[in-house]
């Protein structure tokens, strides 16, 4: 607890002791009245964008990190838990999310009364990350290990979504990520991953299930203060590949965070603002056609692409 802390009553019940300070806002907030407030703020996010609809099942993509936590905590209050499933998918990077993650999440989602599910890479396609990384770059190919493990993720996901014939697939992106994701995809003039990127962007294919980012509106600050004052025992290692993700997501994620500081709530502000400007454009866009599907899978594929990103990589390292 900073100093500036020490004695200050929540602005918001005006009665317990202040824990957390909430920059954005300005107010001071107490535990239960800062808990509350995230769990709200994610229900008006769900409910303004329609996320869920009633009766709707509900995969939920969890990995053993604070944001998942966040997800696997918040859902069941805001939706029946029995229509909850959640899904981990080990991708196997030595070191890191182990057995013990595994089971922990497990716990967290049992307790709360969410089924859980689990697969790995290995299962799905043969081969570990670790596996795949190294044929890669035993083969002299410059694939970061991210592209992999977003891909692969993405496709597991759907796959599981698909044949579990749930209605959605909910991930814990929060709002830095969304933030960043949003530059990106301005900075490289990829407007067709801008509008998909909104929470009412049209599914461009039957074999695809809807993605939604519950907590899409919350600070990543928020996530860990949460996740914290629940009580979530953090994963103690990183990712062994975390010194060769993208750099441009780096140095966007420091632009950001130096505007948000000097700026608190740009985040919320350009994340507001560009949902409702790309809200429009979808009202107004012309009618896409559906994805074609892979040659060699049959799973959904970018236009004007014969194989998908799976295959291809997949193909370029010799599996396959
Ligand atoms: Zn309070
Ligand atoms: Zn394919």
């Amino acid at each position: 607890m900073s100093k500036d802390m020490v004695g200050r009553v929540c602005d918001k019940c005006k009665t317990r002791p202040a824990v957390v300070y909430q920059k954005h806002s300005g107010r001071f907030l107490c535990k239960e009245c800062f808990i509350e407030d995230i769990i709200e703020r994610i229900r008006r996010e769900v409910e303004k964008w329609r996320m869920i609809e009633p009766g709707d099942t509900i995969l939920l993509a969890v990995s053993g990190g604070k944001d998942s936590f966040v997800l696997l905590d918040v859902m069941p209050q805001i939706h029946d838990p029995s229509k909850l499933i959640a899904l981990s998918i080990v991708e196997g990077i030595e070191g890191y999310n182990r057995a013990e993650d595994i089971e922990k999440m497990k716990k967290y989602a049992m307790e709360r009364g969410v089924d859980f599910i689990k697969t790995s890479f290995k299962e799905f396609i043969g081969a570990s990350l670790d596996e795949l990384v190294k044929r890669a770059w035993d083969r002299g190919l410059n694939v970061s290990p991210c592209t992999f493990c977003g891909t692969l993720r993405r496709r597991i996901m759907n796959y599981y979504a698909r044949n579990l014939g749930v209605d959605k697939v909910a991930t814990a992106h929060n709002l830095d990520d969304e933030v960043q994701t949003l530059l990106l995809n301005i900075l490289r003039g990829d407007r067709m991953r801008l509008i998909q990127s909104h929470p009412r962007a049209p599914v461009l294919s039957t074999r695809i299930v809807r993605k939604i980012k519950p907590l899409r509106k919350i600070y990543e600050w928020e996530a860990t203060m949460y996740a914290f004052l629940k009580g979530f025992k953090f994963q103690e290692t990183e990712c062994r590949y975390i010194y060769l993700r993208p750099t441009l997501r780096a140095k966007v994620r420091d632009h950001l965070y130096a505007l948000e500081e000097e700026s608190p709530g740009s985040l919320l502000r350009i994340l507001e603002n560009m949902d409702e400007i790309l809200w429009k454009l979808i009202g107004t866009h012309r009618k896409l056609p559906s994805l074609p599907v892979c040659k060699k899978c049959g799973e959904p594929t970018s236009y004007g692409r014969e194989l998908c990103k799976v295959c291809e990589l997949l193909e370029k390292i010799g599996i396959y």
